[in-house]
């Protein structure tokens, strides 16, 4: 489309508001709101979108070292291939790790971005995923749920949630008072937008003022891609944590924790 098409442009413009809109709703609507209890010890998740070989080649031993688990979103449909962040890892490494103790959540079958699909084509992906997760793993039910692309719609939300107690987003931001568990905020460990001092300085806020601080990341390896981040500032942010006092836990240990008796 070029500038003689006033149609196209209108299109577009409309498509803009269009999402816009469709992200103003999904964040105000089908909330599962859950107080964080007075009592909440300041807490970091680690998890991981995609789940690229190498963030289990480089992140994993130093969250051994310091005998921590982290949530692992995986796409089924992405395993065993190619991507953007790099190879995927094999089926294998979702067995070894859910073994180990760590979660395994739902980033739907085919990677989809929701704003591309219909609701019903969205939900038919997500129960491909959950299927093909409790095939590879056995009795595996998925508590919790990571947008690919961060992208979310109400139809979306809605079909996430009614899968899994929590569904993260990719709003920037430490999950404080009364939490959308359906929509829930994190802070990108990419070394493109973040630095040591930064991340130290919001896990310091945590430790200082409460909270719940969520870190995502894809590929852990020198050189990342844009959506990934270094052995160093992945490094650095387990021992700022451990230094700080903050307790590492899953994003389903903390779900669990806070709305005790839910099911997906
Ligand atoms: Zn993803």
């Amino acid at each position: 489309m070029d500038s003689r098409d006033p149609g196209g442009a209108f299109a577009r413009a409309g498509a803009r508001v269009g999402r816009f809109t469709e992200r103003a709703l999904a964040r105000r609507l089908s909330r599962r709101p859950a107080p964080l209890p007075a009592d909440f010890p300041p807490t970091i998740s680690f998890t991981f979108d995609d789940f690229p070989e190498s963030a289990y080649a480089n992140a994993l031993p130093a969250l051994d070292r310091a005998g921590a688990l982290a949530t692992w979103y995986v796409s089924c449909g992405l395993l065993g291939n190619s991507s953007p962040v790099g190879p995927i890892v094999s089926p294998e490494r979702v067995r070894a790790l859910h073994a180990a103790g760590h979660e395994i959540g739902d980033h739907t079958y085919n990677h989809l971005d929701a704003r591309a699909v219909p609701a019903e084509a969205y939900d038919g992906d997500l129960a491909a995923n959950h299927a093909a997760l409790g095939r590879l793993v056995p009795g595996l039910r998925p508590a919790s749920f990571a947008y690919p692309y961060g992208q979310v719609t109400l139809g979306a939300k809605r079909a996430a949630a009614a899968r899994t107690i929590t569904c993260r987003g990719t709003e920037s931001g430490i999950a404080r008072g009364t939490l959308d568990l359906a929509l829930l905020p994190a802070v990108a460990l990419y070394d493109l937008s973040m630095t040591r001092e930064r991340i130290e300085a919001l896990i310091g806020d945590v430790a200082r003022a409460g909270g719940w601080l969520i870190v995502y990341t894809h590929d852990v390896a020198p050189g990342p891609s844009p959506w990934g981040c270094s052995p160093d500032l992945f490094e650095a942010t387990l021992a700022a944590s451990l230094a700080a006092g903050l307790r590492i836990a899953t994003v389903g240990a903390v779900a669990a924790e806070i709305m005790p008796g839910e099911g997906p």
